[in-house]
């Protein structure tokens, strides 16, 4: 398998919240917590550092889809500010929380790929 597609199979299944190694078992054993032995390969998948990527494309995402709705509704609307934050506020919170896992499962699948584990980054 060459390097490019190993990548890409580790992202698509990190997204589906799947575990790299094998796509069948769930990588997380609670919300953000990966499992330390995935229940179909055994593979750990706590061993993979995401540190702070998850948070930071989830919110250049979010970011991305939401600013031109709020610039257009701005414009068109001229709402109250009340009701800017009324709308943006919770819309941002739960797109941001619910993309949040995905994004973390992507990084993982990314590192498992390119066999970055947290005891090789722990020299830095
Ligand atoms: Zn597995």
């Amino acid at each position: 398998m060459s390097g490019e597609s190993k990548v890409w199979l580790g992202v698509k299944r990190g997204l589906s919240r799947h575990c790299p190694n094998c796509g069948e078992g769930k990588l997380f054993s609670a919300f953000l917590t990966p499992r330390s032995r995935c229940e179909v390969c055994g593979q750990d998948n706590s061993i993979y550092p995401s540190d702070d990527a998850p948070p930071y494309l989830t919110l250049v995402l979010v970011g991305h889809v939401i600013l031109p709705f709020m610039f257009w509704a701005d414009r068109a609307f001229e709402p109250e500010m009340w009701v800017q934050f009324a709308i943006w506020l919770p819309l941002v919170a739960a797109m941001t929380v619910g993309l949040l896992p995905f994004m973390k499962g992507a990084v993982i699948g990314f590192a498992w790929a390119n066999g970055v584990t947290r005891n090789s980054v722990a020299g830095r």
